[in-house]
């Protein structure tokens, strides 16, 4: 897992007004669970009155998130952060565009080297498959692999980027849903936490009124850079330990909650606690 380099000094004084969150296992209503159901209507209530301000930040790529946001009738959010933090989308009326300053960002991050570059490096190594086109972006090389081999292939990726000096990072993650490791190069640095810390410095809100919610792995670092920040309780005692045990290290306890509920009923729970939404 990446090491956690993202990192602000929070202001308590700063009251929250906007959620950011994680989609899969947080947002999304889990499946048999009519409480996710009725606290989804609950945000929805809260964005048509114009009362919270809403980010996704997922993995997905962005048709895949308006998929979703269909499927379940999610709230149409102001900014979506895509593939695992290599793209931005802002709202326009109703549709989507990409926000050209963190392309030009990215852009900066990498010196201008591109995924060909990258993707050169990948020739000839056995167990790599790379993923669809719709999962690759201009800044997101994206491969399958066997589960197994998933770790061993990362660390060696990263050695032939570091031999390259090539400005970009392998991130390994498994399928929950069948055996296959997702394998993503992304430029070093670039996560979830780190689009979205770049996002709350240049647009309409502040590190400061986040409150951040999440499941897994790869929100941990945007559980412990300093957002007010929400696990669910569907998340692993080992996320839940590792983000309480970073921000206390920090002198930040105060700025997780622990969920006792699942997905959006526990995101709801977190909200309310951190009063970014009222008491019911
Ligand atoms: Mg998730």
């Amino acid at each position: 897992m990446r090491e956690n380099m993202t990192f602000f000094n929070p202001n308590p004084h700063i009251p929250p007004r906007v959620l950011a969150t994680d989609l899969d296992g947080t947002f999304i209503p889990l499946p048999d669970r009519p409480d996710n159901v009725s606290a989804l209507d609950t945000f929805r209530q809260a964005r048509a009155e114009h009362r919270l301000g809403l980010v996704y930040a997922t993995g997905r790529h962005l048709a895949s998130v308006l998929d979703v946001v269909a499927r379940y009738a999610l709230p149409l959010p102001d900014w979506i952060v895509c593939d695992v933090g290599t793209s931005i989308h802002r709202r326009q009326d109703n549709r989507y565009a990409p926000y050209t300053p963190f392309e030009t960002h990215l852009s900066e991050q990498t010196r201008g080297i591109g995924r060909d570059a990258v993707e050169s490096l990948l020739v000839g190594m056995d167990g790599l498959t790379l993923q669809p086109p719709e999962r690759q972006q201009r800044f997101k090389i994206s491969c399958f692999s066997a589960a197994a081999d998933t770790e061993i292939l990362a660390a060696r990726i990263n050695q032939r980027l570091r031999e390259a000096g090539l400005p970009y990072a392998c991130l390994a993650s498994l399928n929950p849903f069948r055996d296959e490791g997702l394998l993503d190069i992304l430029p070093a640095g670039a996560s979830k936490a780190a689009a979205l810390l770049w996002l709350a410095t240049h647009a309409d809100f502040s590190p400061d009124e986040v409150v951040f919610s999440g499941d897994s792995g790869n929100d941990l670092a945007a559980l412990t850079c300093g957002f007010r920040a929400i696990v669910v309780a569907n998340a692993s005692d080992t996320l839940a330990g590792r983000a309480a045990q970073t921000l206390a290290e920090r002198g930040l306890a105060d700025r997780l909650y622990r969920a006792t509920l699942p997905a959006t009923s526990g995101v709801l729970q977190g909200a309310r606690h951190f009063h970014l939404l009222p008491p019911p």
